[in-house]
């Protein structure tokens, strides 16, 4: 059998959790701005600082943490640890309110981890939030295995705490509405679905509004030639010229062919078709043939729908398309979502066969992510709300369909200032 590396053609892991390491991929593709290239060498710097010091200080790790928040969540995920570190700092000096800030935004990167996360909660305790640590402290004993300090601790406090009124009545903001517009190809019953479970969750009206245009073709991409010959430079690389031409001939491909889309995509679809994650990885390959841009969408539907944003009581537009979208670096995206126009794709959901159930439980997930930046509250720290941030489809599949109690004071107080 004919092997291929990941890392070398690009795919790599993208899951945190080491167990999954091995069976999440995802492209990824290598093409650094400017601006990221100086960050790079800025942490190249920083290593080396780091090799002969041997401890940073707290300005030399705000650098570090602001350079990271820059690189976006998926790049700043490898920094994390130094965000502890940075937090364990600021906790030894009692300086609370700073170590609060960078913890949160670590767990924003790292939401599992359950260190930090009662760390978080004692701090909100102290700050009298007993709403958040309650969450958070049932969030530890929900899903903490090991008996230990943390969870222990986490049992006692929450005991003490829960005696206080928890006051999480339900949203309702009559009178007010959003928007889901609607591309050309979509599955009706999913719409309907996903407009009425936005409207209970966020206690709006939701409206729903066709695009009445097919998706901008403005820069669209196609990366599919370049990742099949990727793929196939790195086998070329990796095997003896015997057995490329052995599987060739299994194929009936001749080499003249090989310089051929048709060549070349058969060859690919046979590789990777060998293995299961071989099978994934040309599933997404089926998906960045025709890739829209998520700027180019949102600025068509700005042309066509921003004069709605006039009504006050209109508080957004999210458009849906079934095609891919991407930005910037990014592979691909699930939503690309600035305040009041926004899209979202639900292109990837369909991947790995999932039944109808799983479908529009992932599609209702996004939409409750992407129709609270439309609406402008940030993303949260609670790993199992609708609105974490997934580094996967798997990462997407575990949360739970509805938002936390930290979203939910954000929109409370989002609506009492409507
Ligand atoms: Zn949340």
């Amino acid at each position: 059998m004919i092997g291929s590396h990941g890392k070398n053609t690009n795919f790599h892991a993208a899951n945190s959790r080491k167990k999954e390491k091995k069976a999440v991929y995802c492209i990824r593709y290598q093409k650094w701005s400017n601006q990221m290239k100086k960050i790079s060498l800025f942490f190249i710097f920083l290593l080396a600082v780091n090799i002969f010091s041997q401890e940073l200080s707290i300005a030399e790790l705000e650098e570090i943490v602001n350079a990271a928040e820059r690189l976006g969540n998926v790049r700043a995920r490898s920094h994390v640890h130094q965000y502890w570190q940075l937090a364990d700092l600021y906790l030894q000096k009692e300086d609370f309110d700073h170590a609060y800030d960078i913890i949160i935004k670590g767990l924003q990167l790292d939401s599992w981890n359950y260190k930090y996360q009662k760390i978080a909660s004692d701090i909100e305790i102290r700050k009298n939030d007993h709403i958040r640590a309650h969450n958070r402290l049932n969030f530890i004993i929900n899903n903490l295995n090991e008996i230990g300090a943390i969870y222990n601790d986490s049992v006692r406090q929450l005991s003490i705490i829960s005696n206080q009124n928890l006051n999480d009545s339900s949203l309702n903001l009559p009178g007010y509405h959003v928007y889901i517009a609607t591309y050309p190809n979509l599955d009706p019953s999913v719409i309907d679905l996903l407009t009425a479970r936005i409207s209970i969750e966020y206690g709006l009206e939701v409206r729903t509004v066709n695009v009445g245009l097919y998706e901008s073709e403005t820069n669209k991409r196609d990366k599919q030639l370049e990742e099949y010959e990727k793929i196939i430079q790195d086998t070329y690389l990796r095997n003896p010229k015997n057995t490329i031409d052995n599987f060739l001939n299994q194929l009936g491909i001749s080499n003249e062919e090989m310089n051929t889309y048709e060549g070349k995509r058969r060859y690919v679809y046979a590789l990777l078709n060998q293995t299961d994650n071989g099978k994934r990885i040309w599933e997404e390959l089926e998906l960045v043939k025709g890739q829209y841009s998520g700027n180019a969408l949102n600025a068509q539907l700005n042309s066509r729908f921003r004069n709605y944003l006039n009504n006050k009581y209109c508080l957004g537009i999210l458009g849906v398309t079934s095609n891919d979208i991407y930005e910037n670096t990014s592979n691909f995206l699930f939503g690309w979502t600035p305040k009041g126009i926004g899209v979202m794709s639900y292109a990837r959901f369909l991947q790995g066969n999932p039944t109808s159930e799983q479908f529009e439980k992932r599609v209702v997930m996004q939409g409750f992510s992407s129709i609270g930046f439309v609406l402008g509250i940030p993303r949260c720290t609670s790993p199992n709300c609708a609105r974490a941030y997934p580094n996967s489809l798997e990462e997407h599949d575990r949360k739970d369909d509805k938002l936390c109690t930290e979203c939910r004071n954000n929109l409370r107080q989002l609506y009492k200032t409507l």
